[in-house]
């Protein structure tokens, strides 16, 4: 039995493969000492790791882990779903929506980090709970998905006001820059509040993805990360905001599991 475990800042996820069968899941990083005691069941177990909690998970189990370092790891763990999925790339993008967003430039077997933003999944939950005092993650998307955020959000046409426009009309000229124009005459729910701060996440990742695509020569922008978890806003975001701009999205089901797969094939 093998274990390929990622120990995230908001969650573990834990890749088991026995028998050739594959099983995925995931539990808080609050939960560490709960995932230590399920390795502790298995003291014959191989287990790798990786992630920012790795060596304190080490500390906590019976094993004698490998471990890989998260970057290489998540990338053998996409090459890995990208074979099975037989859709091979040989130039492309891939961005990591975590707790904070990590991208990556792939080219062949070589894989570089690109560049990042403070913009992801924990900052949907922060600034969610700021603006809603929602904590609770499943709710807090859910109640995001019946939100509109057309009334808070200044796009490039409402400037222009009918005028041809230089660029596409429906690109966000600034993410909430609509409320003070709007703001005698709407009430903004907090659905559409939370709309909002998950299109500006979205824009943002996609925005900084597509420059890395520009610069590289990439056509394919792979997405991953559990922040597309339960949350379809982000991704209809992500996926029309980088055609929108000319590239190609591509999301792995499972892919928030590349890391905890990809230590696990390296070991
Ligand atoms: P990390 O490796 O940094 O933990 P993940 O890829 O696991 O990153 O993504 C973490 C993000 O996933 C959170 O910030 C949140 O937006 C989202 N998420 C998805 N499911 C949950 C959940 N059950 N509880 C908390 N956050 C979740």
């Amino acid at each position: 039995m093998k274990f390929g475990i990622d120990a995230g800042g908001t969650l573990i996820k834990i890749v088991k493969e026995e028998n050739g069968e594959r099983t995925f899941s995931k539990y808080l990083s609050t939960e560490v000492e709960t995932v230590a005691e399920l390795l502790q069941q298995y003291p014959d177990a191989e287990v790798a790791l990786t992630g920012g909690k790795a060596t304190y998970l080490q500390s906590l189990i019976p094993q004698d882990a490998f471990q890989s370092i998260e970057f290489d790891a998540t990338f053998k763990g996409i090459q890995t779903f990208l074979e099975q999925l037989n859709h091979p790339l040989e130039n492309y993008i891939f961005t990591n929506v975590g707790t904070g967003t990590s991208i990556h430039h792939v080219k062949g077997e070589v894989q570089e980090r690109a560049g990042g933003t403070g913009a992801g999944g924990g900052m949907i939950q922060g600034l969610g709970y700021l603006l809603t005092g929602e904590a609770d993650y499943e709710t807090l998307t859910a109640l995001a998905a019946k939100g509109d955020r057309d009334d808070i959000d200044l796009k490039v046409k409402h400037i222009y006001k009918g005028d041809k426009t230089p660029i596409p009309g429906e690109l966000t000229a600034a993410n909430f820059g609509r409320v003070l124009h709007t703001k005698e005459t709407v009430q903004y729910t907090d659905a559409d509040k939370l709309a909002a701060a998950i299109g500006a996440v979205g824009e943002t990742v996609t925005t900084v993805s597509i420059h890395a695509a520009r610069e590289f020569g990439a056509e394919y922008v792979v997405y991953i990360g559990s922040s597309f978890l339960s949350n379809e806003l982000l991704k209809k975001v992500v996926m029309n905001y980088t055609v929108l701009r000319g590239f190609k999205p591509y999301f792995i089901e499972n892919g928030e599991y590349s890391g905890a797969l990809g230590t696990l094939k390296l070991m």
